[in-house]
């Protein structure tokens, strides 16, 4: 695995048994697609999340119905759960009340002093944090006025007039986020955000589109300013199943080096040396190291024609031969295996390793 890089230093902030920020790993998160309201579905969805690596989990929070849901949902799942709220102050304190974990409001949103000093007074008193959720498509008409469109010092400026809100009434369980479906804005001003303030960040490019599109999209933002150190947590939006956003969202990561419970799979490009089914054999692998939670690295090849020296750095691998594939470990070949029980001697060679790597 390489070094987790340097994360920019921010100050802790606890959400649940988790912590976002301080020298902790970057948390995962998604949000729910069901109606908050069906209680049943959205336990569902949270579960599957959880399966997949999802560490921290946000619903919608629309209406009463849907605050009336949290203490049934917030009963029924292993993870914190992190409540949204547009404007409506008394959603936001019906939320604390059900043990929300976290909060999404803008308090500069929230309307008259009475009814933000109620928020935090709230949040105070079950010691749950609040984020702020900068959004480039909705700044302030003030800021608006004053860049003339969405820029990212204006995007800061707005996060600086919320968080003024939030520390007036002594309160510092912050979380901020600076979203913007426009790659280029939204690693500006996460750079900005970075230097003006040591709240922790939460990542996210919004709205970047389908499956495949909103993959290479995010990657791109995220990967940019996951590599200057910067994000504490993240959420990747896709219009697709949120189980993909976790499946995106821990793939990032260990392409940084940044999550230590996970397997990485290297997978060879295949070309006209091929021997084996490659493709096919790198999807089964693929999904089946989800579960591991040692941070391995496998490696399936090809061919041997470069052999094992190809994945010198792999901790277990095979690569195809005529019939056969060779099973290599840390660099040296250990045995040959036939192509019918390659796949399966690979899993249970993994398995060994990873219980090997919780033992030590
Ligand atoms: Fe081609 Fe073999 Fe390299 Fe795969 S490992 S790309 S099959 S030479």
């Amino acid at each position: 695995m390489g070094t987790i890089i340097h994360r920019s230093k921010t100050r802790p902030v606890k959400v649940g048994n988790l912590t976002i920020g301080g020298s902790n790993e970057v948390i995962i998160q998604s949000m729910t697609t069901s109606k908050t309201h069906d209680v049943e579905a959205t336990v569902k969805e949270i579960a599957r999340l959880e399966e997949a690596g999802c560490q921290i989990v946000r619903v919608a929070c629309p209406d009463e119905r849907a605050a009336n849901a949290i203490p049934e949902i917030k009963k029924r799942i292993n993870i914190p759960l992190v409540v949204d709220i547009h404007f409506d102050y008394r959603l936001a304190l019906k939320a604390i009340e059900g043990g929300a974990d976290k909060i999404r409001i803008n308090p500069g949103n929230i309307g008259k002093r009475e009814k933000v000093e109620a928020v935090v007074k709230a949040a105070k008193e079950k010691g749950i944090p609040i984020r702020i959720g900068v959004n480039a498509g909705s700044l302030e008409r003030h800021i608006l006025n004053k860049y003339g469109y969405p820029t990212a010092d204006g995007m800061v400026e707005s996060a600086l007039h919320h968080i003024k809100i939030l520390e007036d009434l002594d309160f510092h369980d912050i979380i901020v986020s600076l979203k913007a479906s426009d790659v280029n804005l939204a690693i500006e001003a996460y750079e900005k955000a970075a230097m003006a303030f040591d709240y922790p960040l939460h990542l996210g490019i919004t709205e970047s589109g389908t499956l495949f599109a909103g993959t290479v999209k995010s990657s791109a933002g995220l990967g940019a300013i996951l590599s200057r150190g910067i994000g504490n947590t993240m959420r990747i939006s896709l219009s697709a199943d949120p189980v993909e956003e976790v499946k995106v969202a821990r793939e990032l990561l260990k392409a940084f080096g940044l999550i230590s419970n996970a397997a990485t799979l290297v997978s060879c490009p295949t070309c006209g040396r091929i021997e084996i089914d490659l493709i096919s054999i790198a999807n089964e692998v693929e999904e089946y190291i989800q579960k591991i939670k040692a941070p391995l690295k496998i490696s399936v090849l090809g061919c041997a024609v470069n052999g094992p020296g190809e994945a010198r750095e792999a901790d277990i691998g095979i690569a195809g031969a005529r019939g056969e594939g060779l099973l290599f470990k840390k660099g040296k070949t250990v045995r040959k295996v036939p192509e019918e029980t390659m796949v399966e001697e690979l899993k249970k060679e993994i398995d060994i390793m990873a219980e090997e790597y919780f033992k030590k």
